[in-house]
């Protein structure tokens, strides 16, 4: 592999003299499995293709928003098109309408939207409305899930502060995350404790509805109804990040899926069609609250930007385009029983939590249905996973602690590939 990846070694060794870790963002460094992370001059349909030529399939799809694949005709043309006529206007401009307009529809929980330009900035928005609205202080989070790098938010979050070990940031005063509670995922007792305790105080309960970041967890039946009800019933708002799961389960995420809605719901990714986006949003008693209309302020010089909107309007008229989720399901779920039935014939301690075209493969016997039963996978064993697989030519996220993407352009071709590979790569274990 090192002989393979000369020109990715050398920029590595840059880039740490620039970059913490080298890197600007954690997760991308491959410090949870060791070595240097590959760096990418290109990618079309499934692969990307490093500093040196290699070629891999890829199965990150920049950490979930590449739904189409890379490089989508439709969608390098709309920015194309839209950058000839200008990069960013500091005014309102038609795509906003169009993507707002694409956003309201498929959600039934959203009347209004507002733009941001990252996931995190929707998450921090969200909670700030949701203080300014109940006029309440508390806010209740889930071990494990993660909703961006706000300060508030960074306790036993899931993902890189997962990956990396690190579930509350220094950095952080004691005092901007005493108003943050702990739950845990999938025990709604965990949650009533807090109620009766906390009851009127807590200005909101903020989940992924299906949690990605500590690597894939299904909700359990009836779980996001109960938090509806108690939510409800104490006055509190209820906010769905559906950052990743947003246009990613089904055209109106995972709300629509459980049939559970939000007061605000958060999304990212799939709807900036690989620029930087982010939105939240709800119904209108509650989205009035937001400047100008309102007393809550947030702003952003470049949110609603006309690139990215253009790029996510093009994902979203493909991505929505009939039975496109049905086939990507379709596609995954039969990936996923190949996968299956290699653990039972090599007799491997893992197993694969999977919903949609979004899946784990955790290395362990046990069920993983929240953050401690996560933290319970063998690392070491994902480690070497990772990079046998990575040197027979498959990128998966480098960390056991994140999801598997599937996007339309991975076709019959690349999942035989992988499967060949991911036998070997277990066999070789
Ligand atoms: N919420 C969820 C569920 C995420 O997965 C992420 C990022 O991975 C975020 C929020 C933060 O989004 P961003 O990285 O765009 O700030």
């Amino acid at each position: 592999m090192k002989n393979k990846t000369r020109k990715s070694a050398a920029l590595y060794k840059s880039a740490v003299q620039l970059m913490p870790g080298g890197v600007n963002s954690p997760v991308r460094s491959y410090s949870a499995v060791g070595g240097f992370p590959l760096f990418i001059s290109r990618a079309k349909g499934p692969y990307v293709y490093d500093e040196d030529g290699n070629r891999y399939i890829d199965f990150v799809a920049s950490w979930g928003p590449l739904i189409l694949g890379h490089a989508h005709p439709r969608v390098v043309n709309a920015i194309k098109r839209s950058a000839a006529k200008g990069t960013s206007f500091g005014a309102p401009c038609r795509q906003e309408v169009e993507l707002a307009k694409v956003v309201c529809k498929s959600f039934k929980s959203i009347e209004i939207v507002r733009m941001t330009n990252s996931g995190t900035e929707a998450t921090m928005s969200a909670i700030r409305l949701a203080r300014g609205f109940t006029n309440r202080e508390y806010i209740v989070k889930f071990e494990g899930c993660y909703h961006g790098h706000a300060d508030y938010l960074l306790v036993k979050a899931g993902s890189g502060a997962t990956t990396f070990g690190h579930p509350s940031s220094l950095g952080v005063p004691k005092a901007f995350t005493n108003k943050t509670l702990l739950a845990r995922f999938n025990d709604i007792d965990s949650v009533m404790k807090l109620f009766n305790k906390y009851g009127r105080k807590i200005a909101a309960v903020i989940l992924e509805p299906v949690p990605g970041n500590m690597g894939v967890v299904l909700p359990k039946r009836g779980f996001l109804k109960e938090l509806r009800k108690i939510t409800k019933d104490d006055g509190s708002l209820l906010i769905f990040d559906e950052v990743i799961t947003g246009f990613r389960l089904n055209k109106g995420g995972a709300q629509h899926l459980f049939g559970v809605f939000p007061d605000i719901t958060c999304l990212g990714k799939i709807i900036g069609g690989g620029l930087p986006v982010g939105a939240y949003g709800g119904r209108k008693s509650i989205m009035k609250y937001v400047s100008p209309d309102g007393p809550v302020y947030q702003a952003g010089t470049l949110s609603g930007n006309p690139l990215a909107m253009a790029a996510g309007i093009a994902t979203l008229k493909e991505a929505t385009k009939k039975s496109v989720y049905k086939k990507l399901d379709s596609n995954t779920n039969i990936f996923i029983h190949e996968i299956r039935e290699i653990i039972k014939k090599l007799n491997i301690d893992a197993q694969i939590n999977c919903i949609g075209s979004m899946f784990t493969l955790f290395f362990t016997n046990n069920e993983v249905h929240d953050y401690k039963s996560a933290l319970g996978c063998n690392t070491k064993i994902f480690s070497r996973f990772f990079k046998n697989l990575l040197s027979a030519g498959i990128m998966f996220p480098p960390s056991q602690f994140e999801t598997v993407f599937i996007s339309m352009a991975h076709t019959e071709k690349e999942f035989k590939i992988a499967i060949n590979s991911i036998y070997k790569a277990l066999k070789e274990l």
